[in-house]
């Protein structure tokens, strides 16, 4: 065990929190030493300090019962406690927007191959050796018995200057499969190479088909990590490496061949698409849409049905190009915007689907039904028909302002006299 005096003065210019998250880190600091309870931070915020790279966000670890403290931290500081789980971990809501996780020390048991793990309360020792990867397994104790010190058990100092992320043991994709996504989105954002433990601990996964047995829910979260967690501009690279280390075909997917023009059309989707409907168009961006796909990634039978009889419109029944405009723009209209985006992946629809996206859809008649009706046209469906010519003929760019769809409709009204 290799240990490193680092005082906290050190440590604090790093730490990019709320004022009130200090002032919470010295209670806690007080209580837990009081209790003769081992505090300590452990994983991302103790190897980004030792990258040098600003802090956003701190696990903090209690070799103890957080059960015995909370209700003084909560009390002093009138917090609020958002969620506590069944890994013996608790979330606090600090300020706006800052919440802080607080874990308890503690050992996992794998029952099954990628299943959730059996959790314990544990010491320090084996709070480490349950963790992905070696970088992430340094802790730096705020309490006695290392105050004020790092603690190195898995020689992660030196993965952290070579540059290297190294899974703990060969089993651990066994255990967790996630792991092997976590590993990819560290070797990007940190450029960081992987040492042969990976590739080997990949085909451990393979002995017992690990990346198989897990689950839709966490594979996807996994996979909306890439996209939601890591700067966009690495997302290339992302995909480049977990097609290189084969994960998604281990899953059970077939990764998409994905073009640079896919990028833009992504940006294009994560401005106009609600969070989930974004979600899911990154999942579809990722795969070819098949039922098997769509089955792995977690979509239900019916929305299966309804995204393959799409499917199947667009690439089996050759109709869709026989449509005038308008009523393209309208089958368009109809289906969820998600779908939409994927559908304009496709280079036979690429150029048609990006002009509906950025401007057919927008295109609308300034003339209304009520001018219609003041104009004298009768109420049901003339109406409608109308307004779709109208819209039609400023799709088709024949007519351009309000003047001209006035009079058009004049002639209209005029000829069916
Ligand atoms: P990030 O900057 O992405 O938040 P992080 O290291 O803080 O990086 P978290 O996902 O916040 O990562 O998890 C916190 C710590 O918990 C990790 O550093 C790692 O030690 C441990 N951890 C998280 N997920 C796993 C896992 N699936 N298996 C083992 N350990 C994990
Ligand atoms: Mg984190």
């Amino acid at each position: 065990m290799k240990t490193i005096y680092i005082p906290f003065e050190e440590v604090k210019p790093f730490l990019v929190l709320p004022p009130k998250a200090f002032a919470f880190l010295h209670l806690v600091r007080f209580l837990a030493r009081n209790k003769g309870y081992f505090l300590y931070l452990a994983g991302g915020p103790v190897r980004d300090f030792l990258l040098k790279r600003p802090v956003k966000d701190l696990d903090l670890v209690l070799e103890g019962d957080w059960k015995e403290l909370l209700p003084e931290i909560l009390k002093e500081k009138g917090l609020t406690l958002l969620f506590q789980s069944p890994f013996l971990t608790y979330k606090l809501k600090i300020d706006e927007g800052f919440t802080l996780d607080l874990v308890t020390a503690r050992k996992e048991i794998y029952p099954e191959p990628a299943h959730l793990p059996k959790v314990s309360p544990s010491d320090f020792k084996e709070d480490i050796f349950r963790r992905d990867f070696t970088i992430n397994a340094l802790i730096y104790g705020l309490t006695p018995p290392y105050e004020e010190t790092l603690v190195d058990l898995v020689s992660g100092l030196a993965d952290l200057k070579k540059g290297l992320i190294r899974p703990l043991h060969l089993k651990s994709f066994v255990d967790d499969p996630t792991r092997a996504f976590r590993g990819v989105r560290y070797k990007v954002r940190l450029r960081f190479d992987f040492a042969e433990e990976i590739y080997l601990a990949l085909s451990e996964a393979d002995k017992v088909s690990s990346f198989k047995k897990l689950s839709a829910q966490r594979l996807i979260n996994e996979l909306l990590l890439f996209l939601f967690k890591e700067s966009l501009e690495d997302l290339p690279l992302l995909l480049e490496e977990t097609k290189r280390l084969k994960l998604l075909n281990r899953t059970g997917l077939v990764l998409r061949k994905i073009s640079p023009k896919d990028f833009e059309i992504l940006e294009l989707a994560l401005i106009e698409l609600s969070r989930k409907e974004a979600e899911k168009f990154f999942l579809l961006f990722l795969v070819e849409i098949s039922e098997e796909n769509l089955k792995r990634l977690g979509f239900s039978e019916k929305e299966r049905l309804r995204l393959l009889k799409w499917w199947n419109y667009f690439f089996k029944e050759d109709s869709f190009f026989k449509l005038g405009i308008i009523e393209k723009v309208e089958v368009l209209e109809k289906l969820p915007l998600y779908f939409v985006f994927r559908l304009s992946l496709e280079e036979t629809y690429r150029e048609f689907i990006l002009k509906f996206l950025k401007e057919l859809r927008f295109v609308k008649p300034e003339v209304t039904g009520y001018d219609l009706l003041s104009m004298g046209v009768k109420e049901g469906e003339t109406i409608g028909k109308i307004l779709k010519e109208l819209r039609r003929r400023r799709i088709e760019g024949e007519l351009r302002s309000k003047e001209e769809e006035l009079s058009f409709v004049k002639t209209l009204i005029f000829q069916s006299f």
